[in-house]
């Protein structure tokens, strides 16, 4: 049966470009990065044409970027590595409560140990609210984190008057930029980011290799102890294969920006005028503009969304529910809560991320296959 994958915002094909340049460091080029001889330099030269190719899509500096095993240790990274370097200057973190559960969980873990975390709510397409960002502003807030794009309804939040905020009031700002690589021009000059974090599982690079961005001057303090890797701020023997393809596969990605943004609008937008026209009873969530150009999440009244994905798969198709980190979750999402969706509507909801090999015959099908089993 063919598969049509339709959850590139869960994960995506690591493409060939990518499995290709990765390939000689799983094999004769096994040096550690942190040796004198050739072989080891020849890992510590790829390392540093990765980091380059990351500094070079957000438009930061070389000694900026900290690779990591994923985009959760680097929002963990950003924020609990942050706070504990700067508790001295205040114990107030500003979040939203549709984030990742890496940067909820995170601030979570802050408050247990005394920090105060103010999780503002968004309106009803996910948009934060800047003048209640402004008014929960003390003289005690020492971070804003804010998502740069939610993972489950595609909105992109108001980052450059976010940090705009930050700024004038001398506050951090993080922004978890995992959804929006590769579907937004990101720079961190020009937009005033703080940190950044980043996973290469979401661009075409494999699972389990992150990067965050950390503006020079900030400091924060090491989760992981062991060696001086990666600056001294985060221990262990670094993933050189997977960095290597982290780096290729973001530096595919910016270079194939206005082809690829366009080809993942089309598709979306022929979804989404598809299903508004054949099927009844439903409500699109998620902001109509601001909002990543692969992302569909659509909510179909009073129908079960785990059979609807259940009997999908059937068809070989692969889309979500929420967001695929809460499937063994039985609550409703939080970022569908926090929009105050209807609960007729709350739990039929599927989300459905487009990617660079999808085409409109797979839309079509995926069309096709919903109208029947709905009705
Ligand atoms: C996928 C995702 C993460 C987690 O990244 P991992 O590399 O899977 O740990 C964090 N934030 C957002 C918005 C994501 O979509």
């Amino acid at each position: 049966m063919k598969i049509r994958y339709f959850d590139h915002a869960a994960t995506t094909p690591v493409r060939e470009e990518v499995v290709k340049e990765m390939l000689p460091f799983f094999g004769i080029e096994y040096g550690n990065a942190s040796v004198m001889y050739s072989l080891g330099r020849n890992a510590k030269k790829a390392m540093k044409q990765a980091r380059e190719r990351v500094a070079r899509a957000i438009n930061a500096d070389i000694n900026e970027i900290y690779f990591t095993s994923c985009g959760s240790e680097s929002d963990n990274l950003a924020i609990k590595g942050f706070a504990y370097e700067n508790k001295n200057k205040g114990n107030h973190i500003i979040t939203s409560k549709i984030e990742h559960h890496a940067v909820l969980d995170s601030c979570k873990t802050l408050e247990n140990q005394g920090f105060k975390v103010t999780y503002l709510g968004v309106d009803e397409n996910g948009k934060i609210n800047l003048e209640e960002l402004i008014n929960s502003i003390t003289n005690q807030t020492i971070l804003i984190t804010i998502m740069f794009a939610n993972n489950e309804i595609g909105t992109i939040e108001p980052v450059e008057e976010i940090a705009k905020i930050a700024k004038e009031k001398n506050i951090v700002f993080h922004t978890d930029a995992v959804q929006a690589i590769g579907n937004a021009k990101i720079d961190v000059k020009k937009m005033d980011i703080d940190m950044l974090s980043l996973s290469g599982h979401k661009f075409y690079a494999p699972k389990g290799v992150g990067a965050l961005y950390v503006k020079n001057g900030i400091n924060f303090k090491k989760l992981q102890d062991g060696g001086e890797q990666e600056s001294n701020k985060r221990a262990g023997t670094e993933n050189v294969a997977e960095i290597v393809g982290l780096g290729k596969a973001i530096e595919l990605i910016y270079n194939e920006y206005d082809w690829y943004n366009e080809k993942l609008k089309i598709l979306r937008n022929h979804y989404m005028d598809r299903v508004k026209k054949e099927i009844d009873n439903i409500k699109i969530n998620g902001d109509l503009i601001d909002r990543l150009p692969g992302n569909a999440n659509i909510s179909f009244r009073n129908v079960n969304g785990s059979e609807l994905l259940f009997e999908l798969d059937k068809y070989g198709i692969c889309a979500s529910a929420g967001s695929a980190c809460s499937t063994s979750n039985p609550e409703p999402s939080h970022v569908l809560t926090a929009i105050g969706l209807d609960k007729e509507y709350i739990g039929g909801t599927l989300r459905v991320s487009f990617g660079k090999d999808n085409s409109i015959d797979d839309v079509d099908f995926l069309v096709n296959r919903l109208k029947e089993i709905i009705k």
